[in-house]
């Protein structure tokens, strides 16, 4: 008899985006003539820019040449992308990261989830709250959780992240072994300061930690003083992986390419207390559970750092950004206490009431839809998360809605 994985059991339903369609088609079904505009989308909605498309191109053509045709790659990406990514990425910032440290993949959301897969099964993880749901459910998959009790899993030591801490996670008074960082941060838009990432750098030393960051938003910051890369802090090569990914900066949600940088200097430890490289672990499930992102999207991704693509993709981000400062600025003007958006994508609004009364409101009211806040954690009551991924003529419409209120 087949079994299940009963930690599929313990898994709340991921009921936040069902639940928001579940509303607006209802919404839409008995208000068929009222438009709606989507404000909660967390994808991007501009098409890739023509440097990257004619890379893609190219990299197609070759494909239907026998003289350039190529089969399976590298898994762990080919050496021109890998390299490209390591100088102006990492070591152009004065972060020593080698070619072979950059883990070419096809997402974030991926590597994200599958890195757990490394560590034991008693790791102590900690948990930004509100979170990416991805930290939480692959570790309750893998079973390192205990069952969710009023939206929290037992086992699991959750850091708050709330006005009264900028939205910075504080470190934790207990041990912990694993910890999920996301910088800009998904979805309240906080961003760190290079003195609190180094709090955490330290503390990962003290407890010989690994600290998990994801930055897939990192091409949105605009203060210059704010790390772009965990690497930039001393001793970070020894305790943090950073995770990285093409789809918010250059337009790739649908043509799918990331990377992971993992430095050979991180070490993580068997029950006896002898080092095993993290590196070497990665590579290993790499090269066995993955078979390498197809030749064309790695030079598209190589394209995002040519001169006139860095140029390109920088004029989708400002659209956005602009974006962003529309939004933050109107419902600033309302009375809104939010974060984010200055250097990131999404503005986490405290719309001091309940998350899907407010949701409903705006709704049924406006026809704007955005996410509630509750949907990302505890300590997402409350608040809602608007995002900036839209074109500018719905950005304008929805804020001049919402300022008749
Ligand atoms: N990490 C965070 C914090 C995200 O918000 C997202 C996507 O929304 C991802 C990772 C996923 O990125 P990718 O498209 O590379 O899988």
């Amino acid at each position: 008899m087949i079994r299940i994985n009963e930690n599929y059991l313990k898994l709340k339903s991921s009921y936040l985006f069902s639940e928001i369609s579940r509303r607006v088609n209802a919404f839409q079904e008995e208000h068929p003539d009222r438009e709606i505009i989507r404000m909660g989308i967390g994808d991007v909605t501009l098409p890739l820019p023509s440097e990257i498309i004619k890379a893609f191109h190219a990299g197609v053509e070759e494909m239907a040449d026998s003289k350039t045709f190529r089969g399976y790659g590298p898994e762990q990406g080919y050496d021109f992308l890998r390299e490209t990514v390591a100088q102006n990425d990492y070591r152009s910032r004065g972060a020593d990261i080698s070619t072979d440290e950059v883990f070419i993949s096809d997402g974030a959301k991926c590597d994200t989830g599958n890195f757990q897969e490394l560590f034991s099964n008693d790791t102590r993880i900690a948990i930004p709250d509100p979170v990416y749901p991805v930290y939480v459910d692959t570790n309750v998959m893998a079973g390192r959780t205990g069952i969710n009790n009023n939206g929290r899993y037992e086992n699991l030591v959750y850091m708050n992240c709330t006005n009264a801490n900028g939205f910075i996670p504080e470190l934790p008074s207990e041990e912990v072994d694993l910890i999920y960082l996301c910088f800009p941060n998904n979805p309240t838009g906080a961003v760190i300061t290079k003195e609190q990432l180094k709090s955490w750098v330290e503390f990962a030393h003290k407890n010989r930690a690994l600290i998990l960051y994801d930055a897939a938003y990192e091409s949105f910051i605009r203060d210059n003083s704010l790390p772009k890369t965990i690497y930039e802090i001393d001793g970070a090569r020894e305790v943090a992986v950073e995770f990285r990914s093409f789809s918010k900066t250059a337009g790739f949600t649908g043509t799918r390419c990331a990377f992971t940088v993992v430095p050979k200097d991180c070490m993580a430890y068997d029950a006896t207390g002898n080092k095993h490289s993290i590196h070497s672990m990665w590579n290993r499930r790499h090269t066995t559970k993955f078979n390498g992102v197809s030749y064309p999207v790695q030079k598209a991704a190589e394209a995002v750092y040519s001169p006139e693509g860095k140029k390109q993709v920088k004029e989708i981000i400002d659209y956005y950004m602009e974006n962003a400062k529309i939004i933050k600025e109107k419902m600033t003007a309302l009375g809104y206490e939010s974060t984010g958006g200055d250097n990131s994508p999404y503005i986490w609004i405290n719309t001091k009431t309940d998350s899907w009364k407010f949701f409903d409101m705006l709704l049924t009211k406006l026809g704007i839809v955005c996410t509630p806040g509750e949907g990302f954690g505890r300590c997402g009551e409350g608040y809602i998360r608007i995002s900036a991924f839209n074109d500018r003529e719905n950005v304008v419409k929805a804020m001049e809605k919402i300022s008749g209120l």
